[in-house]
């Protein structure tokens, strides 16, 4: 790898915006922070000056709370201009959650694609009060243990509602090889999939800018999960299909504003490190399943670290990604053990 300090990664600000304060990242851009009451504590979101008006880039979770620090920012850094424009880079919770405020309450359009949109909408609309049989055979089929799939089924359903303002009818869709006017400049929008199905980023055509969402983060690697709507898919593959094809886009000077974490350059650099990870991860997971195991007992060569309860969910959801991948490629075998759990080993 070269290592030239010119194509190093790096971080030029340290420190991220306190909540209710922005800092203004390139001419008319701003980038703020909002909290999410989970490990992952925080969400970036942007605002783009239009000239008569502004452009938010990603809302945070409904909440209460989240909407008095919107408040607090439309009244202080973005003050004197109102939101015309919403876009949510892709559908999960903690992007869309206030979408429908700024629509409903602020008369903002809504800018996704189609996909994010559909989805949100559908999940906002799907109110479950006790768990789906589904959900709960997926947790079973990927060896969710038995003493977190019991403290789940106590509680009421994660419901995507609870996260989410209602949604009005409604958006204007973006799609791959659209050229977007906002902030001032022109943006390229390729679409990213893997972390979410049809996730929006953007790449100036004006100047370094590239706006990540959680397709590519600095520090983190993105959550790719398999969920009980698709227990068979594969988005491990979609997800290094989109880190090959973005690859070649990036240069060093690119300055990437992300979902999470702090804006970097070093594009490429990091781009084949997300994409090198994954391969090093499914070199060990190979290796882990010399005999049959559940997706719940591959954490270790997966994540080289404890899972701690707080990240269980994702953990669980991250390793059925990956023995998935491997079972389409034809690198391992699947038999049912008798509490349903699907059990991976390696073929030969
Ligand atoms: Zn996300």
């Amino acid at each position: 790898m070269d290592r030239a300090p010119g194509l190093a990664m790096r971080y030029p600000w340290d420190e991220p915006p306190k909540h209710g304060t922005a800092i203004e990242i390139a001419e008319g851009v701003l980038w703020m922070r909002l909290p999410l009451p989970m490990k992952l504590d925080h969400v970036n979101v942007y605002a783009l000056d239009d000239g008569d008006g502004w452009t938010v880039i990603d809302t945070g979770f409904s909440s209460k709370k989240t909407r008095a620090i919107w408040q607090t920012l439309i009244d202080g850094p973005l003050a004197g201009k109102p939101v015309r424009r919403v876009v949510a880079t892709h559908h999960h919770p903690d992007h869309m959650g206030n979408v429908g405020w700024f629509q409903s309450e602020l008369g903002a359009e809504l800018v996704t694609t189609r996909t994010a949109w559909l989805f949100a909408r559908m999940l906002t609309l799907d109110v479950q009060e006790t768990w789906p049989e589904e959900t709960l055979d997926y947790y079973r089929s990927a060896g969710m243990a038995p003493e977190v799939l019991a403290k789940r089924m106590a509680e009421r359903p994660f419901n995507f509602a609870d996260m989410v303002y209602p949604m009005p009818l409604g958006f204007t869709r973006i799609k791959q090889g659209d050229v977007f006017r906002m902030g001032g400049r022109d943006w390229d929008v390729h679409m990213g999939n893997g972390h979410a199905p049809e996730h929006a980023t953007f790449w100036s055509r004006d100047d370094n800018l590239v706006i990540t969402g959680d397709q590519i983060l600095s520090s983190i690697s993105p959550n790719i999960g398999v969920y009980a709507t698709e227990p068979l898919a594969d988005p491990l593959a979609d997800w290094l299909e989109t880190c090959e094809r973005l690859a070649p886009l990036a240069r060093p000077e690119h300055l990437a504003l992300g979902g999470h974490k702090l804006p970097f350059t070093g594009l490429p650099i990091r781009m084949r490190q997300l994409i090198d990870n994954h391969h090093g991860a499914l070199t060990r997971l190979l290796d882990h399943l010399d005999t049959p195991k559940a997706a719940s007992e591959c954490f270790a060569p997966l994540f080289k670290r404890t899972i701690g309860e707080g990240e269980y969910g994702l953990a669980l959801v991250e390793a059925v990604a990956h023995v998935n991948h491997l079972y389409h490629t034809g690198d391992v075998i699947r038999t049912r053990r008798e509490d349903g759990a699907w059990l991976y080993q390696r073929k030969g």
